[in-house]
């Protein structure tokens, strides 16, 4: 029998913000999931429909038989110093919050794997294992599933990651406690905020419309009738996130590799021209360590296309600076940028 004190201590001190711990059972969320799989909703993540990775929902003990413990951990990640006004500018191309700084894997996992061997051969998982982590996180009382369907908690807000040990282990105590209720109440801040409308109801997110989803998973082309709603966004989306009150409460992460380092801009909201007129070699330089560099130079180039489209559409004072860069693609041997390029030009057009 294990200390779930002692442990806790030992995770506070790798950096992690939070801990809660609970006894392995399957996620109360799980038919709700395999309904939203059934829908569609997954887009071009055939990945999730694999048998092993079903498996893994349902059950545990497919990743090791004797589990009898799951340690759930999360990360603060956003730097709220960097300035709302630079990161809205229609002609830098936004970063969600937890790409700024380093890629989250490589912080969480090598000290989660730290405590492996401690815990009897526990294991691992950042976002790796198919695990229904924000259903587990609620479980073990880091939060409540807002209607956003992320992981919320009532004094932190939502602005972390999560991290989970799954073990043989057996703990003094145990954090979990009934599924607590949403506390969203009336609220509906977030489904009317979304610039896509990806909410087709309260706590169901359809990915295929989703901004984060778009501009990071969907490797085809990006919709026509969603573009011109995706605003300057190039990897990933916070819109749900920060319009949620529960947002005041969150403080600015203590994990210096997750600030943006200097100058922040060129991580958290690049120039679309920069974007735009960087080679796949400068790409990878740019954001090397970032967890950017997994969409490859030519998707951002393709997101950088809809987002110039985008400011072209604004009639912004400065916006022509794309245009040649835009033409350029616009011309090229890749197909699906080109097409992307063409689609911005167009927007310059008041005929559009
Ligand atoms: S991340 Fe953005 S696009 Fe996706 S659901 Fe939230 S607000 Fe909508
Ligand atoms: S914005 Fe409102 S409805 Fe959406 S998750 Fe936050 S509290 Fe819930």
């Amino acid at each position: 029998m294990m200390s779930s004190a002692a442990l806790k201590q030992r995770i506070l001190a790798l950096g992690f913000t939070r801990v809660g711990i609970m006894r392995a059972k399957p996620s109360p969320m799980v038919d709700m999931y395999l309904r939203w799989l059934d829908a569609g909703m997954h887009g071009e993540m055939a990945y999730l429909e694999r048998v092993d990775h079903l498996r893994r929902r349902h059950d545990f003990s497919a990743f090791i038989p004797d589990v009898r413990s799951i340690v759930v951990v999360a990360l603060d990640y956003r730097d709220l110093d960097v300035a709302d006004t630079m990161l809205a500018d229609p002609l830098r191309g936004r970063i969600a919050s937890y790409a700024w700084g380093q890629d989250y894997h490589e912080i969480m996992t090598p000290r989660l794997m730290q405590l492996e061997s401690e815990l009897h051969n526990g294991r691992a998982y950042v976002d790796t294992g198919a695990i229904m982590e924000r259903s587990h996180g609620q479980t073990a009382g880091l939060g409540f599933i807002g209607k956003n369907t992320m992981l919320i908690h009532p004094r932190r807000g939502s602005y972390f990651f999560l991290g989970e040990i799954i073990t043989p282990a057996e703990f003094d105590t145990y954090d979990e406690h009934p599924t607590p209720k949403s506390m969203c109440g009336s609220c509906t801040r977030c489904l009317q905020a979304c610039p896509t409308d990806a909410f087709p109801r309260p706590f169901v997110l359809d990915a295929r419309r989703c901004i984060s989803y778009l501009t990071i998973e969907h490797k085809s082309a990006i919709p026509l009738e969603l573009r011109h709603r995706m605003g300057n966004w190039v990897f990933g989306c916070d819109i749900c996130q920060d319009v949620c009150p529960f947002q005041r409460f969150a403080t600015s992460t203590t994990e210096p590799l997750l600030i943006p380092p200097p100058p922040s801009a060129a991580r958290a909201a690049p120039l679309l021209t920069d974007l735009l007129g960087m080679t796949s070699a400068e790409f990878n330089a740019h954001f090397k360590g970032s967890s950017v560099v997994r969409i490859t130079h030519a998707r951002m180039v393709r997101n950088a296309c809809v987002a110039a489209g985008n400011a072209l559409a604004a009639q912004h004072p400065a916006a022509s600076a794309l245009i040649p860069h835009l033409t350029r693609w616009a011309h090229g041997d890749d197909t699906l940028i080109a097409e992307h390029a063409r689609w911005a030009l167009a927007q310059a057009s008041p005929s559009r």
